[in-house]
């Protein structure tokens, strides 16, 4: 690891000011980055924390909306009673991600920010476009595909790995940032962006935005229901192969709105219009799950070793929709 300044902000604008000069790292709880720091991906001269910051862990219902801080753990979102009820498909999405002495520790904002677990960007080893190589090795003949994504994967084939972002861009959730100009409120299909050649995050964030919370519509009782589902390779201590969360608000047995998201099949969170349209306007059969499931694969381009990600989504699809059908 290469030596560098620990800055511990005691404020979030302190964080912003600290950030400014683009030679520092923002760190939460630093699972992701001290993982980078250690493997030499990520050499900055000074690391940025917000640990110091008080008033970022907070949940709060404040009338129809969860707030929830940048600063909260997975753990106490999978415990809080009051996720549970304003958006029990979060507080599963938290409570299974990881293991639980990583939960302890691991926080929204950095749930969100950390980086692909594409193998080859994470070993220096190996050329990587997003540290601004020409290739992806994951794309040409004999590349480790297994985890790679399978919309939107050229140039770069990585996948975003967050099990709760999916919950949350489903949700129609907003992230409020904080950078030099002051705070902002993004849409949550708005913090993410293309892959770019040497850029290494996938949040379209300035270097010195700093996300101080999210802000989560609750359930709407007897007209909003909402499920995920994770395929992972073993129920413990791993990331998800594919992730599908969904929201759907319906009215007489009718779906008149419908939002579907995924994870570790694109770069960015995915949103599947396709499969929102395939619910829109039907009733919760095992036949408009099906249909769903369909939809969202069409536009796919899996690699040799990705195909068989095709039926993951299917079954996420399938089951997330099950979820929420099942939770009243
Ligand atoms: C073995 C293992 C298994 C895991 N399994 C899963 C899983 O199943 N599902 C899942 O979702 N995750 C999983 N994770 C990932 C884990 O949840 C994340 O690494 C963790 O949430 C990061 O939180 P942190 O506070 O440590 O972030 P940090 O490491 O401090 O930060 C991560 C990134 O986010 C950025 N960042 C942090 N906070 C902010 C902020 N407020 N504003 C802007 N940017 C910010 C940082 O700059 C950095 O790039 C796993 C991790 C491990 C080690």
């Amino acid at each position: 690891m290469k030596a560098f300044r620990y800055d511990r902000a005691t404020s979030v604008e302190g964080a912003v000011k600290a950030l400014a000069d683009g030679a520092a790292v923002l760190k939460a709880n630093g699972i992701d980055v001290l993982d980078r720091l250690k493997e030499r991906v990520a050499e900055p001269d000074r690391v940025v924390t917000l640990v110091d910051v008080p008033g970022l862990d907070r949940i709060e219902l404040d009338g129809g909306v969860l707030r929830l801080g940048a600063m909260t753990t997975l753990a106490a979102l999978a415990a809080s009673p009051l996720v549970a009820r304003a958006s029990p498909a979060l507080a599963e999405a938290a409570g299974g991600a990881a293991s639980p002495a990583l939960r302890n520790r691991a926080t929204l904002g950095g749930n969100l920010g950390q980086h692909t677990r594409c193998g080859y960007y994470r070993l220096k080893s190996f050329p990587c476009f997003k540290r601004g190589d020409a290739i992806c090795p994951v794309r040409i003949e004999g590349g480790v595909q297994e985890n790679a994504g399978v919309f939107d994967n050229a140039p770069c084939a990585c996948a975003h790995p967050s099990s709760v972002a999916p919950v949350l861009g489903a949700a129609g959730a907003v992230v409020r940032v904080r950078g030099k100009a002051g705070e902002r409120v993004v849409p949550f299909a708005s913090i993410y962006g293309p892959v770019k050649q040497g850029q290494v995050t996938d949040l379209a964030l300035a270097n010195d935005d700093v996300i101080v919370g999210v802000d989560v519509p609750a359930l709407r009782p007897g007209v909003d229901r909402e499920g995920t589902y994770e395929v992972r390779h073993k129920a413990a201590f791993d990331w998800a192969l594919v992730t599908c969360a969904v929201r759907c608000a319906v009215e007489g047995g009718v779906i008149r709105a419908a939002s579907v998201w995924m994870g570790s099949v694109a770069p960015s969170p995915w949103r599947s219009e396709r499969a929102e349209q395939a619910l829109i306007g039907q009733g919760l059969t095992a036949a408009t799950a099906a249909a769903a499931a369909e939809a969202a694969v069409v536009g796919a381009q899996p690699l040799p070793g990705t195909a068989y990600k095709l039926d993951l989504v299917r079954a996420s699809v399938r089951r997330a929709l099950a979820a929420a059908w099942e939770r009243r």
